[in-house]
C-alpha cells in the first residue's frame, strides 16, 4: 500500500493499493492502443480538449489545491495559484502546439525537403511532490497536444494529487487512457521502462532518481530528459536597488515553502552592501506567517515530509559548526523548520554545496565581479541564476560567464511557458516548455522528394 499523510498533522489521510503486474500490464496495452487512435487525431480536436482541461482546473481549483495541501504542506494560497498555472500551460499549448510543430522547410537539392515533427508514443512521467500538479501538467499539456500519450508515475507521498491530475483529464472529456495514473512505487519503473511500449522517460526529482531512470533508459536507448533541480545563486551587485531585490530574494527563497527546484538558495552578496542588505532581508523573512497549510494566510507550511526537515536541518548544523551563523530561525519542530537565515557562509560549507530544499538560506560575500562569477559557477548545479544590478550593459556583458540553463536580471528564476526550462551540469538535461520542450518527444522525421 501506498500512503499519503498529512505532513501537518501527522494524519494518515488515504492509502492506495499498488497496482499488481497484470494490471500494469493493462495499463500500458490500453495506452498503447489508445496512441494508435490519437496519434491521427487533429491539432483542433486536441486543442478543444486541452482547453476544456484548463477550464476544469479553474471551476474546481479549490478542490485540487486542497488536497496538494493536504498531502505535501503547500499553502493553500500557493497551491490555488499551481492549479492556475496549469490551466496557463494547458492554454499555452492548446494555441501555440500547432505552431511549434508545423514542418520547417529547408532548401535543399530536392524539389521538396523538410522536417516533419511526429508523435512517439506513451512517454513516462516520473514526477515529484514540491508541485504535484505543475510539474505533471507542464509535461502532459505538450506531450498529449504532440499527439503522445502519458503515463504517469508520481512521487508516493501525492498520489491523491496523481489521481486528481488523470480526474482532470477524464472530466475534460479526453478519450480514456489518454492520461493514466499508475499507482506505483519506484521500485517498479525499471520494469516499466524497459517495456516496449514504453517509447521515453521524462523525471523530475533528485540526482540519484534521476541517474537511475535514465541508466536504463540508456540501456534500452529510449530518450530521456531530466530535470534534477538545483542551487540557484541570488547575486546582489553594489549597484543593485536594494529594497526591490530584498523582496524578490524573500520570494525567491521561501515561496513554496522553499521546496523548489528553481529556488534561490545561496545569498551572494558585495562585501559593501552586505550589512544593509542582511538587516532588511531578515526582517521580511520574519514578517512572513508560518501555520496552518489550510489557513489562506500562511505563507510558509510544513516540509512535505519529516525526513526533507530533518536533512534540511543537518545542513544547517554542520555548516554552524564549520563557522556559519544563524541570524534567524533554525530551529525544527516535526515537518517544521523556522525560515532560517545564516550569514558567514563558505563554499565548502553544506549550505552553499549541496541543494538545500527548504526555508533556510546562506549569505556568502564577494569583493570583486570575477569572485561572484565564480562563486556560482563553482556549484555542481547548473538550473539558474538570478543577478541584481542597475547596470544593464554590465548584466549583458556577464550573462554569457554563467553555466546555467537560465540567467534572470533583478527577477527570480521563474518557469513560463513561453519561455524553455531546464539545466546543466547535474540538474539535468533537455528542456520542457516552449517550443523545445513539445519537440523533445517527438520524432524530427527528415522528409525528401527528388
Ligand atoms: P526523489 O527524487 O526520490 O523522488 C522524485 C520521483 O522519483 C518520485 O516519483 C520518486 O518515487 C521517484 N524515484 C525515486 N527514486 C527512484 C528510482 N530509483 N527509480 C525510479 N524512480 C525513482 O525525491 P525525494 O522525494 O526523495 O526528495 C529528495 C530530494 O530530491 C529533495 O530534498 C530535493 O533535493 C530533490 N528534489 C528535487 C525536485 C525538483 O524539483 N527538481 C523535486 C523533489 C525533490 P517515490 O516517491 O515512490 O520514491
Amino acid at each position: 500500500m501506498i500512503e499519503s499523510k498529512n505532513p501537518y498533522t501527522g494524519e494518515l489521510i488515504e492509502k492506495f493499493k499498488e497496482l499488481t503486474k497484470s494490471e500494469i500490464d493493462k495499463a500500458l496495452d490500453k495506452a498503447s492502443n489508445r496512441f494508435k487512435k490519437w496519434r491521427k487525431t487533429s491539432f483542433k480536436e486536441r486543442a478543444e480538449l486541452m482547453n476544456k482541461a484548463a477550464q476544469e482546473l479553474k471551476k474546481n481549483k479549490e478542490e485540487y489545491a486542497r488536497d496538494i495541501s493536504l498531502e505535501m504542506g503547500k499553502p493553500i494560497t500557493q497551491a490555488i495559484a499551481e492549479i492556475e498555472k496549469c490551466a496557463w500551460v494547458c492554454e499555452y499549448y492548446a494555441e501555440n502546439a500547432e505552431n511549434h510543430l508545423a514542418p520547417k522547410k529547408i532548401k535543399t537539392d530536392a524539389s521538396k525537403s523538410y522536417v516533419s515533427y511526429e508523435p512517439i508514443g506513451v512517454v513516462l512521467a516520473v514526477m515529484p511532490w514540491n508541485y504535484p500538479f505543475w510539474q505533471v501538467f507542464r509535461f502532459a499539456a505538450p506531450a498529449l497536444m504532440s499527439g503522445n500519450i502519458g503515463v504517469l508515475k508520481h512521487a508516493s507521498n501525492v498520489m491523491r494529487s496523481a489521481n486528481n491530475i488523470q480526474k482532470v483529464f477524464e472530466r475534460a472529456g479526453f478519450p480514456d487512457d489518454c492520461f493514466q495514473n499508475l499507482v506505483l512505487g519506484s521500485s517498479k519503473i525499471e520494469d516499466i521502462i524497459k517495456d516496449k511500449r514504453i517509447k521515453a522517460v521524462t523525471l523530475t526529482g533528485s540526482k540519484p532518481a534521476g541517474a537511475a531512470v535514465a541508466s536504463t533508459a540508456g540501456s534500452e536507448i529510449k530518450k530521456s530528459v531530466l530535470e534534477l533541480g538545483g542551487s540557484n545563486a541570488l547575486v546582489v551587485f553594489k549597484d543593485a536597488n536594494i529594497e526591490e531585490s530584498i523582496e524578490t530574494c524573500v520570494m525567491a527563497r521561501f515561496q513554496n515553502t522553499g521546496q523548489s527546484c528553481i529556488a534561490g538558495k545561496r545569498l551572494i552578496l558585495h562585501e559593501n552592501i552586505v550589512d544593509e542588505f542582511v538587516e532588511g532581508f531578515v526582517k521580511k523573512v520574519r514578517e512572513l506567517k508560518s501555520g496552518d497549510p489550510l489557513d489562506e494566510d500562511t505563507f510558509i507550511g510544513t516540509l512535505a515530509r519529516e525526513d526533507l526537515a530533518e536533512d534540511l536541518e543537518k545542513q544547517i548544523q554542520d555548516s554552524v559548526k564549520a563557522g556559519a551563523m544563524i541570524v534567524l530561525g533554525g530551529k525544527r519542530d516535526k515537518a517544521y523548520l523556522e525560515p532560517t537565515v545564516l550569514t558567514g557562509v563558505t563554499s565548502e560549507m553544506s549550505m552553499f554545496r549541496e541543494e538545500t530544499f527548504g526555508p533556510a538560506i546562506g549569505v556568502t560575500t564577494f569583493k570583486t565581479d570575477q569572485e561572484a562569477i565564480e562563486l556560482v559557477n563553482l556549484s555542481e548545479f547548473g538550473l539558474g541564476v538570478s543577478i541584481f544590478t542597475e547596470n544593464m550593459d554590465f548584466a549583458e556583458k556577464i550573462v554569457p560567464e554563467f553555466e546555467d540553463g537560465a540567467v534572470f536580471v533583478n527577477e527570480l528564476v521563474k518557469s513560463d511557458p513561453r519561455l524553455p526550462f531546464g539545466g546543466t551540469k547535474i540538474s539535468g538535461y533537455g528542456r520542457e516548455l516552449s517550443a523545445d520542450g513539445i519537440r523533445e518527444f517527438v520524432n524530427k522525421k527528415t522528409v525528401y522528394f527528388k
